[in-house]
């Protein structure tokens, strides 16, 4: 997978280093192809044009993509990616693809990637970006992830991208022996935590890795629908 150059410039490109050094490096990620990754997807394609672009695509937080949703801060998504260790051979089960950012990161660490992401305007354009950018090893599906996609597995990795009440078994079922799950559990509006689970012949173990702060997992194993359904297009 080649990023094109044309579409990138050498002002996101400082933006970018700055960012893997002072928001991903210096909290602790360490792994050389993960801090690379980073250094070459150009984030700010994957936000909605708007004024202050830069700023906000490089920006040391979340930021809003329509239909109420989110990209997430770039160390959160870092953070995340790093702890699935990828060595380049792994098929990656992604749930709540969103602006197709952090599929684009693992594009370039893993050898497939199926993204699910359940609005369909959102799907439509991580899938055209991704197209756009040259990432050849994903797929972006649309529709309701929260109990994975039991056709395609294992999955050496499935990643959640939305907070969910519960570990949703049916995720730990679709992965491989030594596969890994990470994934926010808590509540819509109240305290989360960023759990991993790994596979392994003794059975489930579990990490902790800190508070975060996500969207909700909407759908058959996630948060219901909300009462306001304006800005849902499914
Ligand atoms: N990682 C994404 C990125 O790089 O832009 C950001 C993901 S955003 C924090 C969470 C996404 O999960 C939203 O786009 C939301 O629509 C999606 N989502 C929520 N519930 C879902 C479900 N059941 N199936 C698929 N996607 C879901």
């Amino acid at each position: 997978m080649n990023f094109l150059t044309n579409i990138d410039s050498p002002e996101a490109q400082t933006l970018r280093y700055r960012m893997v050094s002072e928001q991903i490096a210096a909290r602790g990620v360490r792994e050389e192809r993960v801090l690379e990754a980073f250094r070459r997807v150009p984030r700010h394609l994957f936000l909605p044009s708007g004024p202050f672009l830069m700023e906000r695509a490089y920006a040391d937080s979340a930021q809003g993509i329509g239909s109420g949703q989110t990209i997430s801060q770039p160390y959160v998504v870092a953070l995340m990616t790093e702890a699935l260790h990828l060595q380049g051979t792994e098929t990656i089960l992604e749930i709540g693809a969103g602006s197709g950012y952090q599929t684009a990161i693992f594009s370039l660490l893993c050898k497939r990637i199926i993204a699910i992401e359940r609005h369909a305007n959102l799907a439509e354009r991580a899938g055209r970006l991704l197209n756009e950018v040259g990432v050849t090893n994903a797929e972006i599906r649309f529709g309701d992830g929260s109990n994975g996609l039991p056709s395609e597995a294992p999955y050496d990795a499935i990643l959640v991208a939305a907070v969910a009440p519960e570990v949703p078994t049916t995720l730990l079922s679709q992965l491989t022996l030594q596969g890994r799950l990470i994934l926010p559990i808590g509540e819509e509006h109240g305290p989360q935590r960023l759990l991993l689970f790994t596979k392994t012949p003794e059975g489930i173990q579990r990490q902790d890795l800190g508070h975060v702060a996500f969207v909700p997992l909407i759908g058959a194993s996630g948060f219901g629908l909300p009462a306001d359904l304006g800005d849902m297009d499914i």
